[in-house]
């Protein structure tokens, strides 16, 4: 669910129209809804009320400082997996302890900053790295709190890039080593084993990968928290989100296809899980990143140019994979409307933007409405994973970024300005 959609064959964000947002900050814009990020809080949030819990935003998702707050006002936590992200949290009026520190490179600066601040936990993803925060933690003299972070050689069944949870991944440390791992873990006098974790993908849209995981550990969880006393289990993020509607883009009615029956709702997700979970007795923590806020932003791009060649409709737009790298990275799929509904017969349209990559393509061969230039599109579902993977490439400045709440917007990052991308580059003085 989001509050996207057609108001008079006009795209509204909530009560405001999407053109006149345009008309004000330019293209290309990307637009995020407030209520649209509650609401997804929420729902998980009463989803898992029977459990004691804590969700922490997965802020490489999204990490605006608006989109941020927003959250953080609501109570949220924040998975957080650099120093630059803990930082952010602190900017945007979070709270340290309710974060977690994920991520398999942390640097001894890191940890000191995080330790410093009293974060929640350090999710631990090998053993060096508990040796190396034990170290730091006896510097400091602080006692660091670490769940390891179990990979239980579960396939979420999604995208190569973005599965993590087999053996074939980076991440966690695996299954059959992670009891020896905390029996020497409990003997470092700096660490403290708070919990244990485990996120085993992105993008799942069905609940049995969750479960077999679950299953899979939990016999260890228990016989573990019974050694060691844990406080928490952490569950990871991973909850999928509609990218692609059952009902056609710019059809009436489109994105209430967004609660359809098969994608994994949050009361799904509860039911099937809370009851295994509540056995444990212990506080769970989510991390949700996507399902947060992947529905709640769009991308908004004018048409520049219609190239018809023998075979192809090209629509050449002002937006470009700098600044939505999903579909050149991942082939995702991104739902593309016009601003404004049109009704006639749809054109096979291939919509590009203007950089010197053939992967600088945002959809292929695609049924779209007759659009020309000056038209207005919107990429749907761009919430998560969006601004946040932007870059310079071809010295493009990353766009501008608006907060919709009922009928205020705001400007929540400015354009950049094309001098700014270079403000820090210097030419030698021999040349
Ligand atoms: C990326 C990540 C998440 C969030 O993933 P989503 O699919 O966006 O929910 C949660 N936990 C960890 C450790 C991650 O790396």
């Amino acid at each position: 669910m989001h509050h996207f959609r057609y108001v008079r064959g006009k795209l509204y964000c909530e009560g405001v129209s999407v053109e006149s947002l345009i008309k004000k900050h330019g293209s290309p814009l990307y637009v995020y809804s407030q209520k649209t990020l509650t609401e997804h809080f929420s729902k998980l949030d009463q989803a898992l009320a029977p459990l004691d819990h804590m969700i922490c935003y997965a802020m490489k998702a999204n990490s605006n400082l608006a989109v941020m707050r927003t959250l953080a006002n609501l109570g949220s936590g924040f998975d957080v997996v650099s120093e630059g992200e803990l930082r952010r949290v602190i900017a945007a009026g979070g709270n340290p302890k309710k974060c977690v520190f994920a991520g398999v490179g942390k640097t001894e600066q890191e940890i000191e900053f995080a330790l410093r601040k009293g974060i929640y936990s350090f999710n631990v993803e090998s053993e060096p790295e508990l040796i190396r925060i034990n170290k730091v933690a006896a510097r400091l003299k602080k006692i660091a709190p670490v769940a390891v972070r179990v990979n239980p050689n579960v396939d979420a069944g999604t995208h190569a890039k973005i599965t993590t949870g087999t053996y074939e991944n980076k991440f966690g440390i695996q299954f059959e080593q992670v009891e020896d791992v905390y029996a020497r873990a409990s003997k470092l006098k700096n660490i403290w084993l708070r919990g244990i974790q485990m996120h085993i993908g992105s993008q799942l849209t069905d609940v049995k990968p969750f479960e077999s995981a679950v299953k899979k550990i939990l016999p260890l969880v228990q016989k573990l928290t019974a050694k060691y006393k844990f406080e928490f289990f952490s569950i990871g993020g991973g909850l999928g989100i509609v990218y692609k509607p059952a009902l056609a883009s710019g059809s009436a009615e489109w994105w209430k296809t967004t609660d359809a029956k098969d994608i994994l709702t949050p009361s799904l997700y509860a039911e099937r899980l809370v009851p295994q979970l509540k056995a444990l007795g212990l506080k769970i923590l989510i991390e949700p990143g996507r399902f947060i806020a992947g529905n709640a932003g769009i991308l908004v791009t004018r048409v520049e140019y219609v190239k018809q060649t023998g075979k192809k409709n090209f629509v050449i737009v002002d937006a470009a994979m700098n600044d939505l790298i999903r579909p050149a990275f991942y082939d995702s799929y991104h739902e593309i409307v016009p601003l404004n509904q049109k009704n006639g017969a749809t054109v096979s349209s291939d919509v590009v933007g203007p950089i010197c990559e053939s992967g600088d393509t945002f959809c292929k061969d695609r049924p779209l409405p007759r659009v020309g230039e000056g038209d207005y599109l919107a990429l749907l579902s761009a919430g998560a994973y969006g601004f946040v993977m932007a870059s310079n490439y071809n010295s493009r400045g990353t766009v501008a970024e608006v907060l919709v709440n009922g009928n205020k917007a705001a400007v929540v990052r400015a354009r950049q300005p094309v001098q700014e991308i270079w403000k820090t580059e210097k030419i030698p003085a021999w040349l």
